[in-house]
């Protein structure tokens, strides 16, 4: 995976791709956007590199309503709460019909 060396400037530090400031943390900074190049090309041909931005930065500068952020909403599940809560299902209810 690639990282961006441009913008991180050390283990906690991050400057944002859109405003040049320095992201402090946040309720959600700071954020990575990791860029995948060639979506529509297998896998192996595809290519990766992290960015890093303010959260608030992205949503105004984004051509999509910032509602669309649902991310954004402190009811919006960690990844963290998302993997306690597959663990939490029983296999049998995960398998297909
Ligand atoms: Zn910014």
């Amino acid at each position: 995976m690639g990282e961006s060396i441009l913008m991180k400037q050390s283990a906690d530090t991050y400057a944002c791709i859109f405003c040049g400031q320095r992201i402090a943390p946040g309720p959600l900074d700071p954020c990575a956007l990791h860029l995948v190049g060639k979506i529509d090309r297998p896998r192996n041909e595809q290519k990766e590199q992290t960015f890093y931005c303010h959260a608030d930065c992205l949503q105004v500068r984004a051509a999509i309503h910032p509602a669309n952020f649902y991310i954004a909403s402190p009811d919006f599940s960690s990844v963290g709460e998302c993997d306690a809560a597959e663990q939490s299902v029983p296999a049998d209810a995960l398998r297909r019909p």
